[in-house]
């Protein structure tokens, strides 16, 4: 069989890496010949979580897919801008999703299973169930990496009761408590002193095209806010420069205490923009503006901004 490759979105984080992992297992187990790559380096929290769980080494990085396959399967994301460069020039054959679908079109029928839980490899776990495949601990512990990164531990209002019962059979069979090693995985991925603002703005970083504006929205997780406040006006400035290089019309950061569940947001854009941001979120003071309870940018942010953009 002609070979694959599976990836998840740009700039990826732990369900990127964790589910495209397990999606690549369970398609071999099927009888499909694919390999897991990745998009990116995987930042802290997946680093973390791929070392705990035995994965000696990260997903191949790659650029460009269609200089080695004509089929890819995309996991964690549909929309072209978030997925390889040369997406236009390979056939998408497999789609395994939480997100809402944007510019995606194709030219052959193809797999697509979307479904609005918490983590896409809350329905990796049904799909192994579906197909009873049995799930090896460290896919099982990569799983529940991704599952506790994409619903901050199950507080998310992304959350749904599948995610919590994908949570518990996983950390069964991976073999840890998952309240103790979520915490854990979480910490591990707010360490931001060591990085810059430029690496900081585009760890977690995605763009949206709403209503013909370029919006991009990055989200960082911290333990300690106003210690990232510390850094505002650098913050500012390197947003500014991206947004002029890149052609943003808007850049929000969104900066989430992991621990309490509330994020403050930086932003930054047109005035035009700025106006359409504050239909949906209200005044912004000073670039700055308190969300408490916001930690979900696909449902917490991206529906409003998509309103207030029409
Ligand atoms: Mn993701
Ligand atoms: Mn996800």
């Amino acid at each position: 069989m002609e070979k694959e490759l599976v990836f998840g979105h740009q700039n990826p984080d732990t369900d990127a890496i964790g589910t495209a992992i397990a999606y690549s297992y369970l398609q071999n187990k099927l009888g499909y010949d694919t390999e897991a790559v990745a998009l990116g380096e995987p930042n802290d929290e997946t680093a973390f979580a791929l070392k705990k769980f035995g994965f000696e080494e990260a997903p191949r990085v790659i650029k460009t897919a269609a200089n080695e396959v004509n089929k890819v399967m995309l996991v964690d994301h549909n929309e072209p801008q978030q997925s390889v460069s040369d997406i236009d020039k390979v056939t998408v054959t497999h789609v395994v999703d939480h997100h809402r679908i944007m510019n995606f079109n194709t030219s052959t029928p193809l797999f697509y299973l979307a479904e609005p839980v918490g983590c896409t490899s809350t329905i990796m776990y049904g799909l192994y169930k579906h197909f009873k495949v049995e799930i090896p601990e460290n896919i099982a512990g990569i799983m529940l990496s991704a599952i506790i990164s994409d619903t901050l531990l199950l507080k998310s209002p992304t959350t749904t009761e599948r995610d919590k019962k994908a949570v518990q059979e996983l950390a069964e069979i991976a073999n840890v408590d998952y309240q103790k090693y979520g915490l854990e995985e979480l910490k591990a991925g707010t360490n931001i002193a060591s990085k810059s603002e430029e690496e900081l703005i585009d760890l977690d970083a995605k763009s949206f095209d709403l209503n013909g504006k370029n919006v991009r929205v990055a989200q960082i997780n911290v333990v300690d806010l106003p210690e990232a406040l510390e850094r505002k006006e650098t913050f500012l400035k390197t947003m500014k420069d991206s947004a002029k290089s890149e052609g943003y019309d808007l850049f929000m950061l969104l900066i989430t205490n992991v621990l309490d569940s509330d994020s403050t947001a930086l932003v930054i854009g047109s005035d035009e923009a700025l106006t359409s941001f504050e239909k949906a979120f209200g005044e912004v003071k000073d670039s700055e503006i308190s969300l408490p309870g916001v930690v979900s940018r696909k449902k917490q942010v991206v529906p409003p901004l998509t309103e207030a953009f029409k």
